[in-house]
């Protein structure tokens, strides 16, 4: 069965050595996407981002080395996304782009306290349930509040995010209200509504998640009661990562098979 719906394409962990395979590849598929970059890998291959910018992608920030905010100093972090925009800024210049938006995602969705992603007593009662779900769908979340240090850090991030120009991916029609009526509409951050767990089948993670095979993502991405919606929008994850770039890619054709069509 196919099904209409609109989604937005978020790949992490760019530019890969395969990323001009994969801008080749969705360019041929009319997809559009956004690519959240590592500053060190920028720094290899900032050529791959500029050419991605050329083809009509945007290309966005995902810190410098893929450190957890939780892990790390208020100022280092802030000194890995300033040091990737400049690569950013250096890759949309040569590509002769000069309006283009700011946007950031956190390595692991570690936003500054961990497993604690939002303030999960927070929610509205009625929407806690399924953000809990959609996240712990891959990240090990912890559902009680840090000490005091990290919430100030995961709210001061925010705050310098925003006085830094940051702005959330536009996503006006995603509309589910455990999106909609919580702390991920009001995040300068990138956030998502369905990750493929693409990275569950890179050697290194396989078997010690839920899902194993490309054949098992598949059936994931089937069955997966929030992206069967057409009522909202849906922003989806992947990553770019040479090591499942075929994986990723047959992933995604599956999507469009389902009737997922890709816009910014
Ligand atoms: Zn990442």
């Amino acid at each position: 069965m196919t099904t209409q719906r609109q989604a937005y394409l978020t790949i992490d962990d760019s530019p890969s050595t395969r990323m001009d395979d994969m801008v080749d590849a969705l360019s041929a598929r009319g997809v559009p996407a956004i690519f959240f970059c590592r500053g060190d890998y920028l720094a290899l291959r900032l050529e791959s981002a500029s050419r991605a910018i050329r083809k009509g992608f945007i290309i966005a920030n995902h810190a410098y080395n893929h450190r957890r905010a939780s892990q790390i100093s208020f100022d280092e972090m802030t000194q890995e996304i300033a040091d990737t925009q400049n690569l950013i800024d250096q890759a949309y210049a040569s590509a002769g782009v000069s309006n283009y938006q700011r946007h950031f995602r956190f390595p692991h969705m570690d936003r500054g306290a961990g497993g604690w992603i939002v303030d999960y007593d927070a929610l509205p009662v009625s929407c806690r349930q399924d953000v809990i779900r959609m996240f712990a769908d891959g990240i090990n979340i912890n559902l009680d509040p840090p000490d005091q240090a990290a919430v100030l850090k995961k709210a001061m991030l925010q705050d310098w995010l925003k006085a830094s120009g940051f702005t959330q991916m536009p996503c006006p029609d995603v509309t589910f209200p455990w999106f909609r009526q919580t702390e991920m509409a009001a995040a300068i951050d990138a956030m998502y509504t369905y990750s493929t767990s693409d990275w569950m089948i890179l050697p290194r993670h396989k078997g010690k998640w839920p899902w194993a095979s490309l054949d098992d993502l598949k059936a994931k991405m089937d069955g997966d009661q929030w992206l069967q919606r057409t009522d909202s929008a849906h922003i989806v994850l992947a990553h770019d990562n040479a090591e499942i770039h075929d994986e990723t890619l047959a992933l995604i054709d599956h999507s469009l098979g389902r009737g997922i069509q890709y816009k910014l």
